[in-house]
Order: C-alpha cells, then sequence, then structure tokens
C-alpha cells in the first residue's frame, strides 16, 4: 500500500493511493497515520479495505508529511563508502548516529527554507525507514517485522553549522523545513528488499545523486537492530540510512543551495519529492 496524508499544514488527513492512482481517504477509519495505526494489525486491516468504497480525495492536493505524531528522527551518517569519501571521512567500524529535530518534518513538496547566515546548505536524498512496532532489543533477523514501510527522505544540511561550528552535527540538520519526508509510506510488503532500491536527486534538474541502496554499508535490518540494542523504537520513529554520493560538498568546487532554485529527488517505487528553495522568514 502507499499511504499518504492530504491537507493544509497541521490539518492533514490520512489516505491511500488505489490501484488507478487516485487519493482515497482514510479519515474515520484511522485517526491518523502515527502510532498504533502502522501496526501490524492495523496495516493488515487497512489492506483488506476495498479502496472503492473510500471516499476519493479532490487532486490536486497538498501532501504532508507521509507519518504524524514522530517521536525520534534518527539518521546515520557515512553510510555510503563512497560518499564517506567524497566528505573526505572514514568509513566507520560501526554506524554514525544522529538525530533531527521533529520540528524540521515538512511534506514531500514544500518549501525548504535556506537558514538565516547560512552559505552551505545542501541535499540528501535518503531511504526513510518508518518504525511500525516497538523495537527494542531485537536482532538482525527479527528487525523488518518491526518496520511499517518505507519513504523518501531528504536529509537536508548546513555544512558549516554541521562541521565547522563546536559540538555535534545535529545543528547543521535540524533546521526548519530540513526533513521533508514522503510523498508515501510505503508498506513492506510492496519494497520486499530494501537493498536494491535506486535513488537519485537533481538541482535545477542537474542530477547530483544517483545511487543504489545496495551500496549502503550498514543495511535497514542491521540498522535497526543495532539501534534497538540503545533505546527502543517507537511506532512512527523514522529512521533516515544516509545518502550516496553526489552532495553539494562534495562537488570541487562545493556547490550549496540558494533560494529560487528546485529540487527533484526519489527512490524508486518509493515516489518522487520536489522543493523549492526559499529564504527563512
Ligand atoms: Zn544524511
Amino acid at each position: 500500500m502507499k499511504l499518504l496524508r492530504y491537507g493544509p499544514p497541521g490539518q492533514e488527513k490520512p489516505g491511500l493511493v488505489d490501484s488507478d492512482g487516485r487519493i482515497r481517504s482514510l479519515a474515520g477509519v484511522i485517526d491518523d497515520l502515527a502510532g498504533a495505526a502502522l501496526g501490524p494489525d492495523s496495516l493488515a486491516r487497512l489492506a483488506e479495505l476495498d479502496a472503492g468504497s473510500l471516499d476519493p480525495v479532490d487532486e490536486p492536493v497538498r501532501l504532508g508529511p507521509c507519518v504524524a505524531g514522530v517521536g525520534k528522527f534518527l539518521c546515520i551518517g557515512l553510510n555510503y563508502a563512497d560518499h564517506a569519501a567524497e566528505s573526505g571521512m572514514e568509513v566507520p567500524a560501526e554506524p554514525v548516529v544522529f538525530m533531527k529535530a521533529t520540528s524540521a518534518i515538512v511534506g514531500p513538496n514544500d518549501d525548504v527554507e535556506i537558514p538565516r547566515r547560512s552559505e552551505k546548505t545542501d541535499w540528501e536524498v535518503e531511504l526513510g525507514v518508518v518504525i511500525g512496532s516497538t523495537a527494542k532489543y531485537v536482532s538482525e533477523e527479527e528487525a523488518l517485522d518491526h518496520v511499517a514501510g518505507y519513504c523518501v527522505v531528504n536529509d537536508l544540511s548546513e555544512r558549516e553549522f554541521q562541521l565547522e561550528r563546536l559540538g555535534q552535527w545535529v545543528k547543521g540538520k535540524s533546521c526548519d523545513t530540513f526533513a521533508p519526508i514522503g510523498p508515501y509510506l510505503v508498506t513492506r510488503d510492496e519494497a520486499p528488499d530494501p537493498q536494491n532500491l535506486g535513488l537519485w536527486l537533481e538541482v535545477d534538474g542537474h542530477r547530483y545523486q544517483d545511487g543504489s541502496t545496495s551500496t549502503m554499508v550498514f543495511g535497514v535490518a542491521k540498522l535497526v537492530s543495532y539501534l534497538s540494542q540503545f533505546m527502543s523504537l517507537q511506532p512512527g520513529d523514522i529512521l533516515s540510512t544516509g545518502t550516496p554520493p553526489g552532495v553539494g560538498l562534495g562537488q570541487k568546487p562545493q556547490v550549496y543551495l540558494k533560494p529560487g532554485q528546485q529540487m527533484r529527488l526519489g527512490i524508486e517505487g518509493l515516489g518522487e519529492q520536489t522543493q523549492r528553495t526559499v529564504a527563512a522568514p
């Protein structure tokens, strides 16, 4: 299933995409795409619905973030060997983990703000993993049972805030609008092999990133298991699994975003995002 949220910011309703590609409303069926609604029992119930009996949604409509009530936004750094190389860093011996403020989350096609005093705002297309049921001390073999599905993430990053200021990466990763997610939460049955998906990103029509999740250092099952040794993962938590090469930091000379540009990015089977860059108010 392709699940989504539609409507104005803060007033989104849940929906799904039917077999003809039309959006149908899940309002009244579930409260939102959040918490227990992301669990295996709930997803099984949704899969049994006759989509034709659900109200069609007038399109075009704004799409919101594909998950609501995100408790934790966990990110993995340097998880593609060729991206680590372009960043001038070693491939880590175990996953590099950092967090992004959940206030950065926006819809897949919402404007992205270039923060005040930013000169190095950069892009990162990433496979996002949405947790569907609590995972605590799970093995790699059990890990995917706790995954509701996948989504496209743009892990926007301000490189000066991230790398040239003191302390952790979180300052460069958490600016408002730095986490577009969606358009869809694609359930796991529709993406049975998360380690074989093409992913790409273009700025103003120039393709900078063109990779495959097959070259991840640590795969999804490993990452979910690994993180669950340090903290419980809860329904609605998002794990962004790192970016392939081709970010602005890795260009020679480096290339960064300015207001008035357009990013397009996508992952095979998970849909596409389009964002316009604007100056932060
Ligand atoms: Zn990233």
